[in-house]
């Protein structure tokens, strides 16, 4: 377990959910961070101090969108959306990926960066690392260059960080 310690009051507002969503789960339940503005604001600043030099931030459904969309806004900066599919409107580049808690794929407009994009990959969770890798994967689709991934909880015990090996990659808290 590694908590910083400007990150000990925002690691006390989340509430783990043993088996949500299914049996075997411990879901780590952001909300209480969410509704409380130090928690949030210091979760916020903590990510955002990995930018690396990105322009952009990219959130990953749903709960990557709070974080990234909060880093966007405060650094102004442009947010790039990674949608669940069938949720995005115009050409998207596809990728399917394995969850801790079954399959999934990532889609992201295909205008949405270009090879002159320097971006900051953002998720609540690391768990298995499929839905980060699969996010990477996009990226490298639109040949803009990943400059970070960030995530407010990275949870060890799953290894996700092992399979991003020869990624660049920001927990704020490992549990
Ligand atoms: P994974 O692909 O296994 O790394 O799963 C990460 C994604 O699933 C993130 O988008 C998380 O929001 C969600 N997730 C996976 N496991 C958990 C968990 N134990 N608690 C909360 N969210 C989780």
């Amino acid at each position: 377990m590694f908590i910083p310690p400007h990150l000990e009051y925002a690691i006390s507002k989340i509430a783990d959910v043993p088996d949500f969503p299914k049996p075997g789960i411990l879901f780590k339940d952001i909300t209480p961070l969410l509704q409380d503005k130090k928690a949030f604001s210091d979760a916020v600043d903590d990510l955002a101090s990995h930018l690396n030099g990105a322009n952009k931030v990219a959130g990953i459904e749903s709960r990557g969108f709070i974080f990234a969309a909060a880093i966007a806004a405060k650094h102004n900066l442009g947010l790039v959306l990674l949608r669940k599919p069938g949720k995005l409107p115009r050409k998207t580049h596809v990728v399917q990926y394995e969850l801790e808690y079954g399959f999934d794929s990532l889609e992201m407009h295909q205008d949405a960066l270009d090879k002159n994009d320097r971006v900051l990959l953002v998720d609540d969770v690391l768990a298995t690392g499929g839905t980060m890798m699969a996010g990477c994967e996009l990226i490298a689709k639109s040949g803009a260059k990943l400059t970070n991934c960030a995530v407010f909880i990275e949870i060890s015990a799953l290894n996700g960080r092992n399979r991003l090996s020869s990624i660049p990659i920001h927990s704020s808290i490992i549990v």
